[in-house]
């Protein structure tokens, strides 16, 4: 198969590195040994995720169970899935769209998300899948951005958000809407599936062709388009396996919507190139059905977001009780700093492992996770997986200088795994600001302690500095959530003439508690036994909710700017709240 080289870093010096290199080859070698690949050297993601099961003789295993949000039940075999795609990479085809072609994607997490995915990839299209719930503007952006050519929507999404002025847009061309009717100028879905060949042989592509644009999730601004290939299905594979521990069979759910990455690498890609059986929920976060799908489906792995367990948690531990968890073998979660109280928590009410995972669009799969046999320390994000090379790096003008066990970075990777994004659309500049040194640098603060596990300090942007400390966010939030009144918090550094920035926290509280003076003097006190008083907020302000984006992450940066009375930047990604 003809995959991309892996790049090796320049400048090796250490032999504990050269260690983890030699580490690392081996495992994309084992990677592609995982894939099938198709003849003459080339590849297909939809190929490995789907055809080639049906072709060893796993074509009746069950793929997807879908579970609508009024309780439907659908199975998918392989075999279904296969005929599905290649439905639909027909209907694509005779609406005259080709190769390289992008179809976005806009729904819930409905069968026909899923099939429009694959279904694209198998055409050797670029696949870009966006929140349903986005507004008209940051829909026609992030199309604009991607120059989509082809869009797969509801009827009810179409006419809110992008019937009046998807015509202005000249490289769109085809809308398919989901069903049996479709709006004029629009294709009715249901009949021309129906009418399509049930075969499609995946189109041959080079590893390094684009597959898919993922934009990020806009915590910090406004969101890059991320772009990522075919070969990036080793890195799926690989890690499906290693970290979420995926083999064939295995009754397995990622709550993560696709329309950000996780629920693409590990809500469609991983699981089915593992050939498990995974489950989709069509329905947003509801504890009772969440407990109960988690028992009745008999879910072995759970792959979450730790705002999911910290809503567990606020529910209280008696919620859980009356459930069944022994088909669980652990739980992990992604996108947000796992806070030690929630993997402690999660221990005690799931009677099972919580594997914090540590990626980011950029990198398109895991790249430091707790694995199984690990001695999991809760607040750690874990160690980095087989294949990966990580360090912890300080900016100096032009030069990096990397620290040692126990200092804080930047949390930089080794370039050269196959789901590394090849860019931002037309965004080069921001995207070369991504490497130096021969690293690539995150954004994300970190530390790496003496057993080599790496810990989450904060993004870069949220970093406080005051009376001469650094403070991390992650830190102090931890610290408050452990207070019996507080559910979440987040924690921003405010400018102050003496010590330069001063830390307030924002804080929800649990059910029972109300704000009040005492309240807030004794959440104080509690922060400042814990983490001494340069540290500890001086301020704790109770919110109902807190501002974050639809993949669930806390935008401390509007808080600052809402305090601060600062322009709120781009906030296309944020999820209504009320402050
Ligand atoms: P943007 O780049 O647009 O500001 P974003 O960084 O939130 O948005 P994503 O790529 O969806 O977009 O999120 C990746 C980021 O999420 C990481 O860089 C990190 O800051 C945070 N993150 C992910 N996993 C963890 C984790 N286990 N612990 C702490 N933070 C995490
Ligand atoms: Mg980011």
């Amino acid at each position: 198969m003809a995959f991309e080289t892996i790049t090796k870093p320049d400048d090796v010096r250490a032999s504990a590195v050269l260690t983890e290199e030699i580490r690392a080859r081996f495992v994309w070698d084992d990677a592609r040994a995982m894939l099938d690949g198709l003849p003459t050297g080339k590849l297909n993601i939809a190929h490995e995720a789907l055809d080639r099961h049906v072709t060893a003789g796993h074509g009746d295993d069950a793929a997807m169970t879908w579970i609508g949000k009024e309780g439907a039940r659908r199975a998918f075999t392989y075999a279904n899935l296969a005929d599905q795609t290649a439905r639909f990479a027909n209907v694509l085809r005779a609406h005259g769209l080709g190769r390289g072609d992008r179809v976005f994607g806009l729904m819930g997490r409905e069968v026909e998300l899923y099939v429009a995915a694959l279904g694209t990839l198998k055409a050797g299209m670029v696949f870009s899948p966006l929140f349903s719930a986005f507004g008209p503007e940051p829909i026609r952006t992030r199309m604009e951005i991607g120059a989509a050519n082809a869009l797969v929507t509801t009827a009810a999404i179409y006419r809110r958000k992008i019937a009046a002025w998807w015509r202005d847009l000249p490289s769109l061309k085809l809308i398919l809407i989901v069903g049996d009717e479709a709006p004029e100028d629009c294709v009715a879905l249901g009949p021309a599936m129906a009418a399509a060949c049930g075969e499609f042989a995946p189109v041959p592509m080079d590893a390094e062709d684009m597959a898919l644009i993922h934009f990020t999730s806009g915590t910090t601004g406004r969101p890059k388009g991320a772009v990522h290939v075919h070969g990036a299905v080793a890195t799926h594979a690989a890690t499906g396996r290693y970290a979420l521990e995926m083999e064939p069979g295995l009754r397995y759910w990622c709550t993560a919507d696709p329309g950000w990455v996780t629920g693409t690498s590990y809500g469609i890609i991983a699981p089915l190139v593992n050939r498990v059986h995974m489950l989709v929920d069509e329905a947003e976060f509801d504890l009772d059905r969440w407990y109960r799908l988690l028992q009745e489906e008999r879910i072995a792995v759970w792959y979450t977001a730790p705002t999911a367990i910290r809503m567990m948690m606020r529910a209280g531990e008696e919620a859980a009780k009356p459930y069944d968890f022994s088909a669980l073998r652990f739980l992990a979660s992604v996108g947000e700093p796992l806070n030690p109280e929630a993997v402690v928590w999660a221990n005690r009410v799931f009677g099972r492992p919580f594997h914090d995972n540590w990626w980011q669009t950029e990198t398109g799969g895991i790249v430091i996770a707790n694995t199984q046999g690990m001695d999991i320390q809760p607040g750690s994000m874990g160690k980095p997986l087989p294949g990966q090379v990580a360090g912890i790096v300080a900016r100096e003008g032009e030069a990096l200088r990397e620290m040692g066990a126990g200092e804080i970075g930047e949390l930089a990777l080794r370039p050269g795994w196959p789901s590394m994004m090849r860019g931002y659309l037309h965004e080069q500049a921001r995207y070369e600001k991504c490497f130096a040194g021969g690293w690539y640098l995150t954004g994300d603060l970190a530390m790496r302690d003496g057993d080599g596990y790496y810990w989450f300090v904060g993004r870069a942007d949220d970093l406080i500095k005051t009376s001469g400390h650094l403070i991390g966010p992650f830190e102090v939030e931890s610290a408050l959530i452990e207070h019996e009144a507080v559910a979440e918090a987040a924690v921003i550094g405010l400018p102050d003439e003496t010590a330069g920035e001063v830390v307030r926290a924002y804080v929800c509280l649990n059910p029972g508690f109300e704000p009040s003076d005492e309240l807030e003097k004794s959440i104080r006190g509690h922060a400042r036994k814990l983490l001494g008083p340069t540290v500890a907020p001086r301020e704790v302000v109770f919110r109902h909710s807190l501002p974050r984006t639809r993949s669930g992450k806390i935008m401390r940066r509007l808080l600052k700017a809402r305090e601060l009375g600062l322009p709120e930047g781009d906030i296309s990604t944020l999820e209504a709240d009320e402050t």
